[in-house]
């Protein structure tokens, strides 16, 4: 896994649990969900119902998880959690359904890879608050309808237009997730760090959120290895320079690429000129696969606007060559 991959590796899993936030006030930035949730939740409670069904949108590593375990505290609700890879058959939901309590938060992580039998059975629970069990197949099967407690159904993807729209009806509220600010990741440093007993500086934690990616995360996952270095070779609070000199150890840059993602740019700048140049004979020259890097590393650097793509290829933008520290060719020049 890569320091800078948003995906949590089983290590993220284990550490994350004691960083997150767990009510609504603590969760950083995402201002707009947050008062659109607060409203619901408030409601909700005003009213003495569960809230509607939820959906959170977004990018991995943003809280879409930690945002359905506030809305479970914040109802004072017991929280399932499943996820649309572990739900194979019907028969998986039913069981989870049936073991539901009143007013339960069902969480669904990546709600986009339910199978569909699973998918169909849960538009029903959603709307009518009760499934039909199928006992016995063929000709001798039997649909026993089953009841079910209100519940409150909160679905997570990070491909909210995969979902199949007689799924996505069936929320009430829908939340999108975007990437955060230097600024907001800030405080995800400065409130983890907290939590971890680590001095830091201000200035070390807006380095670090600065080459997080836009994501809590790899900022936490960054404040980690930080705090490793400042451990082992500083003198235990988190400075400045051992914050500089942990970040050049793990080879993530002021904007938060990698060796990769630099070898990329640095290839396309170099060996082609800038581009434009197919994505197969950039993938050779860095010695990855096409795939690679068309779907780890290009994203983010089409998304900082270092690297465009053309149907005539892959090209260095103008700040990809500024980044790079390298001279752009004078226009016209090839
Ligand atoms: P995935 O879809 O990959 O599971 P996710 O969107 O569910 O990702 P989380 O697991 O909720 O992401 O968050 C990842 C880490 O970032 C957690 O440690 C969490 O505490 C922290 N985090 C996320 N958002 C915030 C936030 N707004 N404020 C503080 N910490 C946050």
């Amino acid at each position: 896994q890569r320091i800078i991959g948003a995906e949590a590796g089983a290590l993220d899993r284990a550490a994350e649990g004691a960083l997150r936030p767990r009510e609504l006030a603590d969760f950083v930035g995402q201002k707009k969900v947050r008062e659109q949730l607060s409203l619901v939740l408030d409601a909700a409670s005003m009213r003495g119902t569960p809230p509607e069904h939820m959906l959170l949108s977004g990018p991995p590593g943003l809280g879409k998880t930690t945002l359905a375990m506030i809305i479970a505290h914040e109802l004072g609700s017991p929280l399932k959690i499943t996820s649309g890879p572990a739900v194979q058959h019907a028969g998986d939901l039913a069981a989870i359904l049936s073991s539901l309590e009143e007013g339960e938060v069902l969480f669904i992580d990546e709600i986009h890879r339910l199978a569909r039998p699973a998918e169909e059975m849960l538009y029903m629970a959603m709307e009518d608050f009760r499934v039909d069990v199928v006992v016995g197949k063929g000709v001798g099967a039997t649909a026993i309808p089953l009841e079910l407690p209100p519940f409150t159904a909160v679905g997570a993807t990070t491909r909210a237009g995969m979902l199949p729209s007689p799924l996505r009806d069936r929320f009430g509220f829908t939340g999108h997730l975007d990437y955060y600010t230097a600024e907001e990741l800030s405080r995800v440093i400065a409130r983890s760090a907290a939590r971890l007993e680590i001095e830091i500086e201000a200035k070390s934690a807006y380095e670090i959120a600065s080459r997080s990616r836009g994501t809590p995360r790899i900022a936490n996952r960054l404040l980690r290895r930080v705090r490793d270095y400042a451990q082992v070779r500083g003198g235990g609070a988190i400075t400045m320079e051992s914050t500089l000199e942990a970040l050049t150890v793990y080879e993530v840059d002021p904007r938060g690429l990698d060796r990769l993602d630099r070898a990329v740019l640095h290839a396309l700048c170099t060996k082609f000129g800038g581009g434009p140049v197919g994505l197969s004979t950039l993938a050779i020259a860095v010695g990855e696969e096409t795939e690679t890097v068309e779907t780890v590393v290009e994203p983010f650097l089409v998304r900082e606007g270092l690297l465009g793509r053309t149907p005539r290829g892959r090209i260095a933008t103008p700040a990809a060559w500024r980044h790079l520290e390298l001279d752009a060719p004078a226009p016209n020049s090839a």
